[in-house]
């Protein structure tokens, strides 16, 4: 399995109250690796990629990020928070900044770069996502598709070592999935450790290196795409699998 990790749980538990929302979780995310995450809604496919970047407090085991254990708070959380993006199902823009201030403010504030630098990186990054030409309109003059892009290369502004994108298209129009997903396909041929809960079975085909799947805050498959759609184990997988497929 993976050679070299990244992202690492070992023996992870949380409760909210009574509900156990992780239980006993062990995930490795090898470098440059990319890990599909499919369940039931209410799983803990959330809450997963919220521990790993401490936006949730785990009750026992450890996460390790590169070989270090989540720092508790302070310097080495944001420093943490830095290294492993995040992208929700919401862009969280700023409405009345710029695309191109979106991207850049991060890297002023947290990689400490000068404004130019720091916008010339964006402009690099908005290209990269194709939207080189709108940097300088506002979030709400584009589509659903166009700013999740842009929370994207916000997102690959802060130099990631891992990206982590829950259900990044979930609140998109059907037509604006393609663009966000293509993005996704790039890094992922371009080496970028992800690990993405997503619903979209095709992305999973095309560019997992696994496929995890959850159900009732456990991990209950962790196995090559090709192995889990053609013959998923579970009972859990394989009547997921008949609902959505
Ligand atoms: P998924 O992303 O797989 O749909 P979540 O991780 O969002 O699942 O949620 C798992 C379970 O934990 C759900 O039953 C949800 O209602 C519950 N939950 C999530 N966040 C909280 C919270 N902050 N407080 C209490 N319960 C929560
Ligand atoms: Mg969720």
């Amino acid at each position: 399995m993976a050679v070299d990790p990244l992202i690492e749980l070992r023996d992870v538990n949380k409760h909210f109250g009574e509900l156990h929302v992780l239980q006993d979780i062990n995930l490795t995310v090898g470098r440059g690796e990319v890990v599909v995450v499919i369940g039931p809604s209410g799983s803990g496919k959330s809450t997963l990629c919220r521990a790993v970047n401490r936006l949730e407090a785990i009750e026992s085991g450890a996460i390790l990020i590169d070989g270090r254990p989540l720092p508790e708070e302070g310097k080495g959380l944001a420093q943490l928070r830095a290294e492993v993006g995040m992208v929700f199902q919401s862009f969280n823009l700023f409405a009345h900044k710029t695309v191109l201030a979106n991207v850049s403010l991060a890297q002023i504030k947290v990689r400490k770069r000068k404004k130019e630098e720091a916008d010339r990186r964006s402009r690099e990054l908005l290209e990269r996502v194709g939207l080189a030409a709108h940097a300088d309109k506002f979030p709400a003059q584009l589509s659903g598709g166009q700013q999740q892009r842009v929370a994207i290369a916000r997102a690959l502004a802060m130099d990631p070592k891992a990206l982590l994108f829950d259900e990044p298209t979930s609140a998109l129009d059907p037509e604006m999935i393609n663009e966000v997903l293509e993005v996704m396909q790039q890094l992922a041929r371009d080496g970028m450790t992800m690990v993405v809960v997503t619903h979209e079975m095709g992305f999973a085909r095309s560019a997992a290196n696994r496929v995890v799947f959850m159900a009732d805050g456990r991990v209950v498959e962790d196995r090559t795409p090709e192995d889990f759609f053609t013959a998923p184990e579970s009972d859990r997988a394989k009547d997921f699998l008949s609902k959505i497929l």
